[in-house]
């Protein structure tokens, strides 16, 4: 079980940081001799460094420093590992041979990224113009808002808030086949540690990762960070939705393994979220229904508009993910496998999204939509889809029924990835 650990924070970190350092100071001239009496002029030594934090809040650093000399300035960096750009801190201090620092980050004016490591260090320098900085160390940044439940084996860990051991159990199974068939396929290589936190409802999951404006996401695959964040209410159907939401997100982060992380960045959107899309366990009614309506009116989107980001709405992004899928369906069927592994290598490689299709498939990127838009026209959609999930027919009619109306109030199955 994972502990929520609850900061004991300041209310202002500038205040705190002035009350603390002159407060402590002046106590440890007027009683007992400082430590820092033992210390050679140029020597300056930090003890006692913590950090706390409440997530989406604040994050508390602080620390103990003793000197031979007195210190009269103290800086903090701390660095995100998703992260380029390292934050720095000056925090004023009046000069003392011995001084406790802390500072607070507010978290919603500067987040950091959920779940991610962040690592930080101190320097300190005297008024003799000594420095030292401190050896880096690492917090790892969750949610610690909420007691998880945890289930582990092998690389994989799920967290869950909501459910019975048979809710953690059910995703922990479901996560150990898809890594493993997934990766197969791909031919990615060995996962490393993946952790999987399955929050009870999109709306908490849209807070928790600060994307309000995309409330319709499931789910976030975080590929540099081996780490995928899903919602799945505990009510009955749950292992359905696990069995979407968990392979797809999977999918991203052996994408991400078999690219290289160098080489991601270059990822098509509709290869990487088709990929997923075609890996999700069972159908998406809405899926099927945005392509088949989007035939008919003439609204398909352009392979080339599904090279870059999706649309944010809920109804584009529904479309784009459905096309992505029907479209790394087709290269599959008509294809092989081997032209999905192809692509990625090619793409892994810096090709444009044009180019990569024309190095692996020998197409241009038009010609790829034509065939693709050809093979939907004879057949229509429907028929399409029913010969790929025959077996589940019955229950996608049913699902269907279902489901429209909750297509009409605009709540939709889908995953923003990881862009
Ligand atoms: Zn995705």
């Amino acid at each position: 079980m994972m502990r929520s650990r609850q900061a004991r924070l300041s209310t202002s970190a500038t205040r705190a940081v002035r009350v603390g350092c002159v407060a402590v100071v002046l106590i440890l001239r007027a009683a007992a001799p400082s430590p820092a009496n033992a210390l050679a002029p140029s020597q300056i030594v930090s003890t006692e460094s913590h950090v706390t934090y409440s997530f989406a809040d604040e994050m508390t650093f602080s620390i103990h420093a003793l000197s031979g000399t007195p210190i009269d300035r103290c800086y903090l960096f701390f660095r995100a590992a998703t992260e380029e750009r390292t934050r720095s801190v000056e925090i004023s201090v009046l000069p003392a041979p011995e001084i406790f620092v802390t500072h607070t980050v507010r978290l919603q004016e500067a987040p950091l990224p959920p779940f991610a490591s962040i690592s930080y260090w101190w320097e300190f320098r005297d008024t003799d113009g000594n420095r030292v900085t401190t050896a880096s160390r690492d917090v790892q940044y969750n949610d610690n808002r909420f007691e998880w439940q945890m289930v582990a084996d092998g690389p994989l860990t799920i967290y869950w808030l909501e459910g019975d051991a048979r809710f953690g159990q059910a995703a922990l199974d479901i996560a150990r086949t898809s890594l493993m068939e997934i990766a197969l396929e791909l031919g990615a290589p060995q996962p490393k540690p993946v952790s999987i936190y399955i929050y009870d409802s999109q709306a908490q999951l849209a807070r928790a990762m600060g994307i309000a404006r995309r409330d319709w996401a499931a789910g976030q695959a975080h590929p540099e960070l081996g780490t995928i964040v899903i919602a799945v209410p505990n009510r009955d159907g749950y292992t359905n939705q696990m069995a979407n939401f968990i392979p797809h997100e999977i999918s991203h982060l052996l994408v991400y393994a078999v690219m290289t992380p160098a080489g991601y960045q270059y990822a098509p959107e509709w290869l990487d979220e088709g990929i997923a899309v075609v890996n999700e366990g069972l159908p998406t009614p809405e899926y099927a229904v945005a392509l088949q309506q989007a035939a008919e009116d003439g609204q398909l989107m352009s392979l080339a508009d599904l090279c870059r980001p999706f649309p944010s709405d809920a109804y584009g992004a529904r479309l784009a993910y459905a096309q992505s899928g029907s479209i790394v369906r087709f290269i599959r069927e008509e294809y092989g496998v081997h032209q999905i592994r192809g692509l990625l290598q090619a793409y892994a490689g810096g090709a444009s999204c044009a180019v990569g299709i024309e190095e692996e498939l020998g197409l241009s990127m038009d010609g790829l939509e034509t065939r693709w838009r050809n093979s939907l026209a004879p057949r229509g959609v429907w028929r399409t889809y029913a010969e790929q999930y025959g077996p589940y027919i019955g229950i996608l009619v049913l699902g269907l029924l279902l489901a429209i109306p909750m297509v009409g109030l605009g709540i939709s199955r889908s995953s923003n990835g990881h862009r």
